[in-house]
């Protein structure tokens, strides 16, 4: 039995636990591109490869300066991070210290209680509407004094709904200028709805707003973990301070940059992955499903105490591996929108679920 002296708090802070992969399955559980990287890609990783000797670029510079040219913000508004994930506990770790408070909707993405708590601050959540959508009203009557952070998952997983202009912007209005607000745009580039704001376009002016962004979905570079964020530049400056040096590899700096050099054809892929959402919920409205309308690349199945029973069917009857969340009162299941034969293969198992 080990001797050594662990924080007594992580007893308490669960491990993240990703969606299962299982040699051969067809894999709807992480909200993955389903398309392998372009040629184009592949290329300048392989030719980042030559200087692996070397440590990377710790400012990932030429890939900031290429971001804030796209989204046409100042170079010292970008930080990018080895994933969005890690820029989540970036804007933690800038902004709060014991007992400070984060505040955020839930159910929503899986890693804001555990980067909440490692740091020791306080996880402050607010229920989704009809275990929906975010209650916007609702995080805002959770601000306190101590309020440090809060983050708008927009899309927000695992519900894929998403924020419409007028409601977020009536948000961000009531907000104190001293909390940082962080819009979690993970699932951006796969929104059809002209209504659904653009976080960057709406924090312009606001100190207090940044926007999180990742390669991970849209541009299909989960596995070599590029994320981005968005910020005023003393917010910037502050999550430089306690990034990892040297997190972001040369290989995904690389890649990232070639993925904006093509960001036309791959934004095209996303095109198709939303023709696709509307096909599988379409279909599951048939079956008689309850769906709520998702802006993301998956959709959600709000099963409750059925949540677990389907995933297990899915995977015994197709093959196809999807997320259950089994809470006990606001349980569903996750699907992953991929390419068509493989949606095909989770609406076999869905229309032949026994309920
Ligand atoms: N934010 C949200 C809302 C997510 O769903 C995810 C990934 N599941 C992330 C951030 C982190 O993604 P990554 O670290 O791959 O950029």
């Amino acid at each position: 039995m080990s001797q050594v002296h662990l924080r007594a708090a992580l007893n308490a802070i669960p491990t993240y636990t990703p969606g299962r992969s299982v040699a051969g399955a067809i894999k709807l559980a992480s909200n993955e591109m389903g398309y392998p990287p372009l040629p184009s890609v592949i290329a300048a990783i392989t030719e980042a490869a030559q200087d692996m000797n070397r440590y990377p670029d710790n400012s990932s510079g030429a890939l900031g300066r290429a971001l804030a040219d796209r989204f046409g913000v100042s170079p010292d508004q970008i930080t990018v991070g080895c994933g969005s994930v890690a820029l989540c506990e970036q804007f933690i770790q800038a902004t709060c210290g014991e007992g400070d408070e984060v505040i955020y909707g839930w159910r929503s993405f899986e890693a804001y209680p555990i980067l909440t708590k490692v740091v020791g601050a306080t996880a402050v959540t607010a229920p989704l509407l009809a275990g929906e959508a975010l209650n916007l009203p609702a995080l805002a009557a959770a601000i306190t004094e101590n309020t440090r952070l809060i983050f708008v998952c927009n899309p927000n997983n695992p519900t894929g709904t998403a924020l419409r202009t007028v409601e977020l912007q009536a948000f961000l209005d009531q907000v104190p200028p001293r909390v940082l607000v962080v819009i979690d745009e993970a699932y951006r580039e796969f929104v059809d709805d002209d209504d659904v704001p653009d976080g960057i376009e709406i924090a312009r002016g606001r100190d207090n707003v940044a926007v999180l962004r990742t390669m991970s979905k849209a541009y299909g570079l989960a596995g070599l973990r590029v994320g981005y964020a968005v910020a005023a530049p003393e917010v910037t400056t502050a999550l430089h301070k306690v990034a990892l040096p040297f997190s972001v590899s040369t290989l995904a700096q690389a890649a990232a940059l070639a993925s904006l050099e093509s960001a036309p054809e791959l934004l095209e892929r996303c095109q198709q992955v939303v023709l696709e959402r509307a096909r599988v919920r379409a279909q599951l409205l048939e079956l008689g499903y309850s769906v709520p309308e998702s802006q993301a690349n998956f959709v959600w199945l709000p099963l409750r105490d059925q949540s677990a029973a389907f995933a297990q069917h899915c995977e015994v009857a197709a093959n196809v591996i999807v997320r259950a969340f089994n809470d006990a009162d606001a349980g569903g299941v996750r699907i992953t929108i991929s390419r068509p034969h493989e949606n095909d293969a989770f609406l076999s198992a869905a229309a032949s679920f026994p309920r």
